[in-house]
């Protein structure tokens, strides 16, 4: 059974414990390899590579660390098929989602920030003719990257990307549920080969590996992704410290069907919204809202839509829905659902796992797209978040309503709107509690744009700039120029 070692200093390493955890495939509900159970020993060692390794690659030129991040991003590419095959086993998800969406996005992320240094500009203050003002942006030091399970390779390189690319090195913990492409990540860094101790990723549990680099008084910035919960907790040990924390947390984000949308597009792409990933994405739209005019038909289509969604095997090509990512979060999406049960909403499709799977799956963690109408506003299921195939409908009658709606809950992560009437979207865009707002469309994404959650769905911004400006310290210098005497002449 293969043993996913820690990668520290360039070398795949044994924890200092000599413990592994299971890895279990969730489609399955196998052991099918093991993780090692790292803890403060660890982090210790993948911190003093890091910082041996930083005062190198932070003079390293940005033409030459661009080189070997290109190199990286060709080495994912050239594995895509072993890559996305170790992630769906790992995570669940259909082979077809890994192989389209979540390996190329993380070459794309570790290409993006390999270029965007390039041209990188910084800026400068003239200051009255007497002097400029230039800022310097540089490395930090050591970063902490801290990422969850549900995308697990595009979310490690969005971070490990911006970070290394502008010269800090970095010790990274991916989710103990789906360690695996971050092991073979470490096996493509030592091909390229990255310098020792520029990347290192440690393995193991959220409170004890994880805890540990949050706590480590040599990690000065903190870039995490995960559960609201663990990023208060993250919050509460970073902050007495002065750390540079940022912060992408959990989503309750609302769908917004105006009766004038194209209805066709909006039941497709909100078929996506719901269940892509089995509804485990931050920015999947939970709570679908229907202008009262067309909620009937919305909501007949849409069921009919999501029962014909095949659930099974993620390895088989024609699955839309794989499996959820352990049986502990199965166990919470259906208890969700029988909250919904008693809260009084109506379970119009799904609800329960399917009867029917292949024998490979007959023990995996699956559970059928769910749709729920008739809850009200202020249900549990319509302010908390289940990170499942999970959907709640619900009518309205106006713009007023469903903006009122829509910001009633702790999160703001994303929304999006169906409308024909523009000046409608842009106004619903204004006044949602939301970092991002797509019009007619779903993560349609950008890599320049800032990425982020208002109120409980984080601080700070990912992406382009806001990346670069995270992971590097502005340095204000001021040049006087030199003055004119006249007595000198
Ligand atoms: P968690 O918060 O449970 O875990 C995220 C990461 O933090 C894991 O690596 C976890 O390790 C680690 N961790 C747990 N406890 C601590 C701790 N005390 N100190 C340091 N690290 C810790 O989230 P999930 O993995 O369950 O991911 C799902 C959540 O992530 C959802 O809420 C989802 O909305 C959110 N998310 C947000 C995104 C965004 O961009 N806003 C994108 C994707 C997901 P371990 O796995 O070992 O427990």
């Amino acid at each position: 059974m293969e043993k996913i070692r820690n990668y520290i200093n360039g070398e795949l390493v044994e924890p200092e414990t000599g413990q592994y955890l299971d890895n279990i495939e969730p489609a399955t509900g196998s052991v099918y390899s093991k993780v090692a159970d790292s803890d403060g020993r660890d982090v210790e060692r993948a911190v003093a590579a890091a910082r041996e390794a930083f005062p190198a690659w932070s003079r390293t030129p940005a033409e030459e660390r661009s080189r070997l991040l290109l190199k990286l991003a060709d080495g994912i590419e050239s594995n895509l098929f072993r890559l996305a095959r170790a992630e769906s086993i790992d995570t669940g998800k259909p082979l077809l989602l890994a192989k389209t969406l979540d390996i190329p996005r993380a070459a794309r992320n570790i290409r993006f920030f390999a270029t965007a240094i390039l041209h990188h500009r910084s800026e400068v203050h003239p200051t009255d003719y007497q002097g400029l003002n230039y800022t310097l942006r540089r490395p930090r030091g050591v970063a902490g990257l801290i990422t969850p399970w549900n995308l697990p390779l595009y979310l490690l390189t969005w971070k490990v990307a911006p970070a290394i690319a502008t010269g800090n090195t970095a010790v990274a913990k991916p989710s103990e549920l789906t360690p695996m492409t971050a092991f073979l990540l470490a096996k493509i860094c030592r091909e390229v080969p990255l310098p020792p101790g520029v990347l290192n990723i440690v393995h193991g549990i959220g409170e004890k590996a994880g805890a540990a680099i949050v706590k480590h008084p040599a990690v000065e910035t903190i870039s995490f992704t995960g559960g609201t919960k663990t990023g208060g907790e993250i919050i509460r040990q970073a902050g007495p410290a002065f750390k540079k924390v940022a912060l992408e947390l959990g989503g309750k984000n609302p769908n917004i069907i105006f009766a004038d949308a194209d209805l066709d597009e909006a039941i497709d792409t909100s078929l996506k919204s719901s269940y892509m990933n089995q509804g485990q994405v931050c920015t999947s739209g939970s709570r679908i809202f229907v202008e009262k005019k067309v909620y009937p038909s919305f909501v007949e289509r849409f069921v009919d839509a999501t029962r014909k969604l095949r659930i099974g095997d993620p390895l088989e090509p024609e699955t839309d829905q794989g499996a959820v990512v352990s049986r502990e979060h199965l166990d919470k999406i259906l208890s969700y659902i029988q909250v919904a049960r008693q809260e009084g909403g109506k379970i119009l499709s799904g609800g329960a796992p399917p009867e029917k799977l292949n024998p490979r799956c007959k023990n995996g963690f699956f559970v059928e797209p769910t749709v729920i109408t008739d809850l009200p506003l202020d249900s549990r299921v319509n302010r908390e978040e289940i990170f499942g195939p999970v959907v709640t409908v619900t009518p309205f009658r106006d713009e007023e309503e469903v903006i009122a709606a829509a910001n009633q809950t702790s999160y703001g992560l994303t929304a999006s709107v169906w409308t024909q009437n523009l000046p409608r979207a842009h106004r619903l865009a204004e006044r949602i509690d939301s970092g991002t707002v797509w019009i007619n469309c779903w993560m349609l994404r950008d890599l320049r744009v800032p990425f982020g959650g208002m109120k409980n769905s984080g601080v700070g911004r990912e992406g382009g700039e806001e990346s670069l400006r995270f992971f590097t310290e502005p340095k204000n210098v001021c040049l006087r120029f030199p003055i004119d005497s006249p007595k000198k002449k």
